[in-house]
């Protein structure tokens, strides 16, 4: 019979939350295999499924599971002397060098690893002409590794998985989600550091078209691919911005417009109980994200904590996450999201707090923010793996 092992790796260092991360874990690939046919089973800090159909779906599934740190499609037997010696004669190699490494998990076993691993070596050199061993940089490996359930597992690949904590065991979180390249980026690694995501997006409709929102509604859906559904929050800040545009200084319109935004993502968070807010901001990239003008905006959050995981990621290195999340296609679709309409040729890149506030006068902030929260739509964004 095939059974899949999966390893969580940082889970170890969790002390006596230890049993609470694992219980998320289970419950979170529990979910994610949903329509699938499997059994999961836990022995001895270790999960297993078992009693699957397709074990290419089942694989790909679990690779975006955030806790597992690697997994491997196993054989299940008897953990017996004659049944894992019977397994190692049929054993054809694909390379010439090879290495048998066991891991006896269950001590009763009555022969010791480096004893059996010599023994299942000479099975297999009899019966692979021309193969030899190698323990240092062996081809092939032939890993067995015997558990306390009875049953003893033998595979060859270990596939690397997420890594990460698993998904909501640090909490809840607001991701801004814009159009572009670099926020679903920074979801991404939020989620894989536990966090559960919402999103939030702001519009300028009519300003922008309908295919501009639809394109994040398309990114926030390749995101439940590792963060389960996500509720989408989307606000009009075409008010918002007209107001900036006909009273503020042109220079000053981003750095107004983006301490609006975070005011209202706190608003959110306060009011559903989210705990941090997220961004795709990376230092220096464009003039709203020098350090300065990361100061005046943040300057408005009270009491949320802001991460930016890309903060300290080069255009490059973001793109390669973007890839492998397969959002890059859909952010360079050509739409605008609300920042480009009434984007300044000049935009101030080193602001002064003060500068900010002085500009903010000439506005009734207030009141803008409760029609831009009045216009709030929510969307149910469904996993569709
Ligand atoms: P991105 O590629 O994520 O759009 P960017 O490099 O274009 O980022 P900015 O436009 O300055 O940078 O936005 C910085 C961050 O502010 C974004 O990563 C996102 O988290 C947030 N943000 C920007 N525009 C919006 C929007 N329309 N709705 C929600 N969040 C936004
Ligand atoms: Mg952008």
């Amino acid at each position: 019979m095939k059974a899949v092992l999966l390893r969580f790796g940082e889970l170890f260092l969790k002390g006596e939350n230890r049993h609470l991360f694992e219980m998320a874990l289970f419950n979170n690939i529990k979910k994610k295999l949903q329509g699938e046919k499997f059994k999961l089973s836990k022995t001895q800090g270790r999960l297993m499924v078992t009693e699957f159909d397709n074990v290419d779906r089942i694989v790909e599934k679990l690779t975006t599971v955030f806790g597992l740190h690697s997994l491997s499609i196993a054989d299940e037997l008897e953990a017996k002397e004659e049944a894992i010696y019977d397994y190692c004669k049929g054993i054809k190699l694909q390379e010439q060098t090879f290495k048998v490494d066991v891991n006896r998990g269950d001590k009763r076993f009555p022969i010791k690893s480096m004893d059996l691993a010599s023994e299942l070596g000479e099975i297999i050199l009899q019966n692979n002409e021309g193969a030899s061993v190698d323990l240092y940089n062996p081809k092939q490996k032939v890993m067995v590794d015997i558990r306390a359930n009875g049953k003893a597992y033998i595979y060859d690949e270990i596939i690397s998985c997420q890594g990460g904590l698993p998904l909501g065991t640090s909490g809840k979180a607001l991701l801004l989600l814009s159009g572009g390249i670099d926020s679903p980026v920074a979801g991404y690694m939020m989620a894989k550091r536990g966090l559960k995501l919402e999103a939030l997006h702001f519009h300028s409709y009519p300003y922008t078209s309908p295919e501009a929102k639809q394109k994040v509604v398309s990114l926030a859906e390749k995101l439940t691919y590792y963060n389960d559904e996500i509720k989408l929050h989307c606000i009009s800040f075409t008010k918002v911005q007209e107001a900036i545009h006909k009273n503020c200084l042109p220079e000053f319109m981003i750095t107004i417009m983006r301490r609006i935004m975070m005011r209202i993502a706190e608003r959110i968070c306060k009011r559903d109980g989210l705990g941090a807010i997220v961004t795709g901001e990376s230092l220096g990239q464009v003039a709203s994200q020098t350090m300065q003008s990361m100061t005046v905006t943040e300057n408005v959050v009270q009491k949320t904590p802001i991460f930016r995981p890309c903060i300290g990621m080069d255009k490059e290195e973001i793109i390669s996450i973007a890839k492998k999340i397969d959002t890059f296609e859909t952010s360079i679709l050509p739409y605008e999201d609300c920042c480009t309409v009434f984007l300044p040729k000049n935009p101030v890149i080193k602001p002064k707090l003060f500068q900010a506030e002085n500009e903010e006068k000439k506005l009734d902030l207030e009141s803008l923010i409760d029609e831009a929260l009045a216009s709030e739509e929510v969307m149910i964004i469904k996993s569709n793996v």
